[in-house]
Order: structure tokens, then sequence, then C-alpha cells
């Protein structure tokens, strides 16, 4: 903490079930903050909680964040920082949880943003590479408006979070209320679930099976990584540097296809196995590449090389694939 006493700081980590939440809320909590998490486990899990629970400074609410009256329960605390990260994500479940994707970007952030004016408390909505839809310029920055569809199959993901930050911005502006956004972009490390269907994980799930790793399209679409201890860099010094109302994208430097990160996953976990060319369930984005200068010139930087942060996190997934399944036969 660079510019805040430990002590003095009350966090609220909405979503802290999930895989950043929990990294978060880790990380704050080892610096000695206070940490409330809520979340409603529709992508979370009750092991992250679990772990966390062993700090005696952190306390857990199972709580729906577009549920207004649950949420009254948060307007009788104080909170110095809200980092709202509370929403389902995953590309297959678009299609089942598109509705609690948009309602909890929707009315959740309303009902966060009321906690954050009654405690006049600095807030911080994640947001998503996604809100750029299928980019047609490459790197992006924050001033590009995106090509998204409307009424497209990942519309729910993608307008949800567009509300959210439209939402965020005008409560910023007409309540003069210190609020934040962070674009994030592909993110992977400790904490991800054995069942995560996004890429990384899954890469391991299937090698680890030995079932061919399905690769959706051609595997010629881009995507950047991030280390999840980059990316909660990245969320504490938008949160404590970054200026209110304003955009920050956070994200991997360097480009990869899905392809060639196929061939790394394979080069650093030396497990062999084959890919399986599957048509995409919804139509994909041909490539995303954060502009990251905006959140360098506040001192960012990502220090984690993709090999590294591959070749730590496959011991992680392994030691908790190996967990889970002590706790489902012991
Ligand atoms: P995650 O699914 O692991 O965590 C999201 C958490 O929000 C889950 O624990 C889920 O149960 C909880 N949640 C969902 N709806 C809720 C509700 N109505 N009330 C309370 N809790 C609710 O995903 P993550 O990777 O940790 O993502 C965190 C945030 O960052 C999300 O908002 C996501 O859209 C955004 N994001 C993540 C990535 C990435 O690569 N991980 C990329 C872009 C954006």
């Amino acid at each position: 903490m660079n510019t805040y006493e430990a002590k003095e700081i009350r966090c609220l980590v909405a979503g802290g079930a999930g895989f950043l939440g929990t990294n978060l809320a880790r990380r704050l909590l080892e610096q000695g903050v206070s940490v409330d998490c809520v979340d409603n486990f529709s992508t979370g899990r009750k092991a992250n909680v679990a772990d966390l629970a062993r700090y005696p400074n952190f306390r857990f609410t199972k709580l729906d964040i577009a549920d207004s009256g649950s949420c009254n329960r948060l307007l009788r605390r104080r909170y110095s920082h809200i980092y709202n990260l509370a929403c389902p994500t995953g590309v297959p479940n678009i299609a089942l949880l598109g509705e609690e994707m948009l309602m909890t970007s929707s009315l959740g952030s309303l009902n966060l943003l009321k906690v954050a004016r009654r405690s006049n408390a600095r807030y911080l909505f994640a947001s998503t590479a996604e809100a750029y839809g299928d980019p047609e310029i490459f790197p992006q920055p924050e001033s590009y408006v995106g090509k998204v569809d409307p009424v497209g199959p990942r519309s729910p993901y993608e307008e949800g979070k567009r509300f959210g930050e439209a939402l965020t911005c005008f409560w910023g502006r007409k309540y003069d209320l210190n609020v934040r956004i962070v674009r994030i972009f592909n993110t992977y490390g400790p904490g991800m679930s054995p069942e995560d269907k996004r890429v990384v994980p899954q890469m391991f799930s299937h090698l680890i099976a030995q079932q061919p790793v399905p690769i959706y399209g051609d595997g010629a679409q881009t995507r950047t990584f991030l280390h999840v201890d980059d990316l909660v860099d990245g969320l504490l010094t938008v949160m404590e540097r970054g200026v209110s109302a304003e955009v920050y994208n956070i994200g991997g430097v360097d480009q990869i296809t899905i392809c060639e990160l196929f061939e790394l996953v394979r080069a650093v976990t030396g497990l062999s196995g084959s890919a399986v060319f599957e048509k995409h369930f919804t139509a994909d984005h041909h490539g995303r590449w954060p502009d990251t200068a905006k959140i360098q010139a506040l001192g960012w930087r990502q220090r984690i090389s993709l090999a590294d942060g591959i070749r730590q996190s496959y011991r992680n997934f392994l030691a908790a694939t190996e967990t889970c399944h002590i706790g489902m036969n012991g």
C-alpha cells in the first residue's frame, strides 16, 4: 500500500469467490487490509472462500449483487474501496447465464455504486476487452469505441459490461464519486478452477486427461495473456493512482495465436497431445491486443513472461487437481 495505512482501508470485493477476486482479496489481506467479499457462487467456488477464511480480517457474505434487497445490508457497512469484479464468466456460459450477466452488470453495478456513494468509497468496475467487440484496430487504445453487435450471441456479456461502464461514469460525474474502469484482457494463473472452460485451464485439463484439446475455428485468432499476479498489480495501481471516470486497459503486452499458445503449453508442461479443430459455437473475435500505454504511465509493468507464468500455473493446476481428487475420494 503506497498511499494509505492498511488499517484505514476496508475493501469490498464483489465476485470474491472467483478467480480474480480471490487473488485480489488474498493480496489485500496479506497487506493487513480488512476485506469483505460477497459472491453468489454462480461461477465462483466455495473452496476459494475457504482458503481466504484463515485470515482474521476477512469476512464473506453470500449475496447476489443484482438483488437490491440483499444489498441493503451493505449500505450499513463502511468501505474505503470497492472492487466490483462480480459477473458470471466464460463464453460457453453466455447461453446459460446471459440474463444473469446483464442483470449483474446493470442492476448489480447500480447497487454497488449506491454503497460506494453512501461510504464515499473509491469504486472500480471490472469491464472487459470484449467491450471492444471484434476490433478493427490493433492494438486497442481505451479511446477506441469498438465494434459490438448489440443483439449478437455474445451481447449479454459485452453489452452488460458496456452498460456497467456507462453507469459507472455517469454516477462518477453526477455524484462526484471517485470511480474508475478497467478493461481486462485474457488473464490466467493460480486459482483457476480445473473445470474452467477458458483456454489455458482447458488446455491443461485435456492434455492431462490425454484428450484432444479443442481449438475453436482455425486457431489463428490472436490473444494476449497476463498472469494474475500482474493483473492484481494493475487493479491496485488503477485503484490507487488512476484518474476518476477514466478507463484503463490491463493485459499482456505480446500477441500470440491460439495454435502458438497450444505449442507453448505442450513445450512448457512436457505433455504430448493433439488438438481438434471445432466450429466456434458463437461468433469468435479474430484478435485482441491491448494498448497499455495509459496504465504504464501510472507505473504498471507486466513482470511475468508467458512461458514462466504457464510453467508456474501448470504446477499449481496439478496440485489443485490432486486436491480435488483427494477431496472427492477421501
Ligand atoms: P470468475 O467467474 O471466476 O469470477 C466472477 C465471480 O462473480 C464469481 O465468483 C461469480 O460467482 C461472481 N458473481 C457472478 N454474478 C454475481 C452476482 N450477481 N452477485 C455476486 N457475485 C456474482 O471470473 P474472473 O475471471 O474472476 O473475472 C472477474 C471479473 O473480471 C469479471 O467481472 C469478468 O467479467 C472480468 N474479466 C475477467 C477476465 C479474465 O481473463 N479472467 C477477462 C476480462 C474481464
